[in-house]
């Protein structure tokens, strides 16, 4: 049986994946809680990471080295930078970049990280699962950028489309793909959307839909979690 941590940022996406579980077990490393839960075909480890990059890197970090996890998922809510991508859409990431990460006065490109790249690429298998879930909603493939700013000006949206050709943007998911890369564990990104940057006030969107488009990816993953081996 295959071992698979999954981080949430945050608890109310957490719950909407939890309550499908019912044999659910509680570990507690360095005050993060983790939860181990039984499915058929699996043991998944949900866990709470808290927003923003830090906090995703340590969580995968601990994932890895304490519950010698075989596939690492992140899933949440996210913002929509792309006219083509609506809320309580399915964004699966085929590679993240974090769009925060800034040395271009030495010639890089902007988020090209020394010894890493720009742009990290998730797991071509999990990606072929992830094509093949059964779900009630728009899904899209492509980039997905992250950095630690809740995006809600416009503009700043729109740049970010535009330089990375990013669908979307979240808070931890490329922070979670650098570790992974660099402890060689397959990982994917999954984000239903819950706001856009185009629309005025989307931290009140934000909100509002942070539950609808949580149980949107928690039904995302259900399916997806029947199909990996
Ligand atoms: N309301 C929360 C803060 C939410 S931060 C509080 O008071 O604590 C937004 C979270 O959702 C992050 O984890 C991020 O990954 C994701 N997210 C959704 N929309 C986003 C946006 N427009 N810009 C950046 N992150 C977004």
């Amino acid at each position: 049986m295959k071992k698979i941590g999954i981080i949430f940022a945050m608890r109310e996406e957490l719950e909407e994946t939890k309550k499908m579980f019912t044999d659910i077990k509680e570990h507690l490393i360095y005050e993060l809680k983790i939860y181990e839960c039984k499915s058929d075909t699996s043991i998944c480890y949900l866990v709470e990471s808290g927003i923003g990059k830090v906090n995703a890197t340590r969580t995968t970090q601990i994932l890895i080295d304490k519950m010698n996890v075989d596939y690492i998922l992140n899933v949440g809510v996210a913002g929509s930078v792309s006219k083509e991508v609506n809320k309580c859409d399915i964004v699966i990431a085929d590679k993240l970049v974090q769009h925060d990460f800034e040395l271009t006065i030495y010639n890089y490109e902007k988020g090209e990280i020394p010894n890493i790249g720009k742009y990290i690429d998730c797991d071509e298998y999990l990606i072929e699962i992830a094509k093949k879930v059964k779900i009630d909603s728009n899904v899209h493939i492509g980039v997905i950028a992250s950095g630690d700013i809740f995006i809600s000006d416009e503009n700043m949206g729109a740049k970010i489309n535009r330089k990375f050709d990013a669908l979307c943007v979240e808070m931890e998911g490329a922070a979670i793909a650098q570790v992974c890369r660099l402890c060689r564990i397959p990982f994917l990104v999954i984000r239903a959307i819950s706001d856009s940057p185009y629309e005025e006030d989307n931290h009140l969107t934000f909100d509002e839909f942070l539950k609808i488009s949580s149980n949107m990816a928690a039904k995302f993953i259900k399916d997806f979690l029947l199909k990996i081996r």
